[in-house]
């Protein structure tokens, strides 16, 4: 449920009502919008008596959640949630673009890569320490190194790091290193590793995986939130269909649906979503339009010689081409990047 502040409420007032919530055993979510302050109460409904609450001093109204998922849910929080994360702005209007390898292989690549998209106007870096691989003889990332490599090209750079978290127990470690946790398709509904997300206060970055709906996407986002981290964004990457021209299919339709339902900002994968680098740019540039907050996109140097996904990984001149081409988009639909 929603208990509504009056718009005059005390702050005595409201720590009132969560203390008065906390003893019903439900968990009190406060969250402070520009009109009003709502406290989004979740957990096991069924037994609470919620009665008492509406004439508790400085209450407006009690009203139900709709949605399944609670605290993502725009009946909580109409205004969008913007995620700061260093030089990183994802929603509010700006279009974070998030780019670099799929993995970190060494101090010359990651460097070089994160010079490069710089220059060419990314905000974020990517790169993958720990690799959740569909084959265990591929390439599995240079783990705890690689995420020192990463902190080096964000002290050459100043470009935040968003690196992928494969496990529960790693998420203290690539917490210490990154500025966005990312966690990955494979891991969507990992809950045991979303519960550890949503207790420290890194921002995350959380993939949709592609068999699951965006309904579960977002009840897996509520996971985060419940947690007690706001900061989380959603990515469309792709879903597995019956189609095999692309190496999944990337819905765009899940930007505006997910706008309509959620206050969180939505970033979209054109690399994985495609798993081609020369249909790429179209892809990012029809996310811009769609109303993407952010972009999460594979560069290397040499993408035929990278440790992974080279075949849907753009060069340093490609990927600036997109960045021109989604800037005039951007502009377009009166956001920028
Ligand atoms: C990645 O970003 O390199 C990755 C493994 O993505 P996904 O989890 O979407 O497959
Ligand atoms: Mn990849």
């Amino acid at each position: 449920m929603i208990i509504v502040m009056q718009a005059g409420a005390s702050e005595a007032e409201l720590e009132h009502v969560v203390a008065r919530v906390e003893r019903l055993g439900l968990r009190p979510h406060v969250i402070v919008g520009t009109e009003r302050t709502v406290v989004a109460v979740v957990g096991d409904e069924r037994d609470a008596v919620s009665r008492g609450l509406e004439t508790l001093p400085g209450v407006a109204a009690v009203l139900p959640i709709l949605a399944p998922y609670k605290v993502a849910s725009r009946e909580v929080q109409a205004e969008p949630t913007v995620v700061r994360a260093g030089s990183l702005t994802v929603g509010g209007g700006r279009v974070g673009v998030i780019a670099g390898p799929c993995s970190v292989e060494d101090r010359e690549q990651i460097v070089t890569t994160a010079r490069a998209v710089k220059e060419a106007g990314a905000t974020g870096l990517r790169g993958g320490a720990f690799k959740p691989r569909t084959s265990p003889y591929s390439f599995q990332g240079l783990k705890e190194q690689g995420l020192e490599l990463l902190a080096e090209a964000r002290a050459e750079t100043g470009l935040a790091i968003v690196t992928e978290v494969v496990s529960p127990e790693d998420v203290p470690l690539v917490a210490r290193f990154a500025d966005v946790l990312q966690i990955g398709a494979r891991n969507m509904q990992n809950y045991r590793l979303l519960e550890a997300a949503g207790r420290v206060q890194v921002p995350v970055l959380l993939k949709r995986g592609p068999a699951a709906t965006v309904e579960e996407l977002l009840l897996a986002a509520e996971y985060i939130l419940d947690g007690g981290n706001r900061q989380v964004m959603l990515c469309e990457r792709g879903i597995r269909t019956f189609e095999s021209h692309t190496r999944f299919t990337l819905p765009l339709a899940t930007v505006p649906w997910l706008h309509a339902r959620t206050h969180l900002p939505v970033v979209v994968d054109p690399s994985h979503g495609t798993g081609h680098a020369n249909l790429v740019e179209s892809m990012a540039a029809a996310a811009v339009a769609a109303g993407a907050d952010g972009l999460i996109v594979e560069v290397h140097p040499d993408p035929k010689a990278a440790a992974s996904d080279g075949g849907q990984t753009l060069d340093v001149p490609a990927f600036g081409r997109m960045m021109d081409v989604c800037r005039r988009i951007a502009a377009a639909v009166g956001r920028h990047l």
